[in-house]
């Protein structure tokens, strides 16, 4: 098929963010959870890096349904499935999406979300990456250049995944680990905020 250099670049720069961010992902989770997600992500990452001269022929609904075969094969913890339909449904979505580059973008991304949450049962304020996922799906509306959409995400992602060290824990073991996890920020809406500031400067 037809690859798509550019959405192959962004996605390579996303995996390399968060392998380089492994330590500091690990030392998050320690604290708030068991450690584990800076291992897992970076496994899915370096699948997806190894997958990349297939990555290399695809565009569109197919590379991001790829993305997430390879990510539901290769990553682990409670992150590997949310990743996955995260990717599998922005997919399916980008089937059906019309007009600009940057309002595909978004109304994927959302649609990504939307599955995630779903599969997930997590509602903003439970103190996971939808904390992050949610307010970067809603600064990309209405913005029709994906690069000026990636930035815009970027950026609420961070402001999210900074508000989620007052944030009292709801889902995942950062629930049992309860009022000690207050003061940090949670691993999982951190890693989101990476790759997508590593995607929006890499556009
Ligand atoms: P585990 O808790 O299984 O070790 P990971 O370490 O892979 O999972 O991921 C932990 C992160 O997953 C948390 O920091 C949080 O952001 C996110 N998370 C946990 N539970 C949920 C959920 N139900 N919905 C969305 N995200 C979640
Ligand atoms: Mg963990
Ligand atoms: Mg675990």
């Amino acid at each position: 098929g037809e690859g798509d250099p550019t959405l192959l670049r962004v996605t390579l720069a996303c995996c390399d963010a968060i392998i380089a961010a492994e330590p500091e992902l690990t030392r998050m989770d320690q604290i708030v959870g068991d450690g584990d997600i800076g291992r897992s992500l970076a496994s899915g990452a370096e699948a997806i890096l190894a997958a990349k001269p297939r990555l290399a022929t695809l565009s569109g609904a197919p590379f991001w349904r790829e993305v997430g075969a390879i990510v539901r094969r290769s990553t682990g913890g409670t992150s590997g499935p949310l990743y996955a339909i995260l990717a599998t449904a922005a997919g399916n979505a980008l089937d059906q999406a019309e007009g600009a580059a940057g309002a595909q973008l978004a109304r994927a991304f959302a649609a990504g979300v939307e599955a995630l949450q779903a599969l997930g049962g997590a509602e903003p304020g439970d103190r996971t990456m939808v904390d992050a996922l949610r307010p970067a799906a809603r600064a990309m509306e209405g913005t029709e250049d994906p690069a000026e959409a990636l930035r815009r995400a970027a950026q609420a992602a961070r402001d999210g995944a900074e508000a989620t060290k007052d944030m009292r824990p709801r889902r995942g073991r950062s629930s049992y680990v309860g009022d000690r996890v207050l003061g940090h920020v949670d691993p999982g809406a951190e890693a989101v905020a990476l790759w997508l500031d590593a995607a929006a400067r890499t556009l």
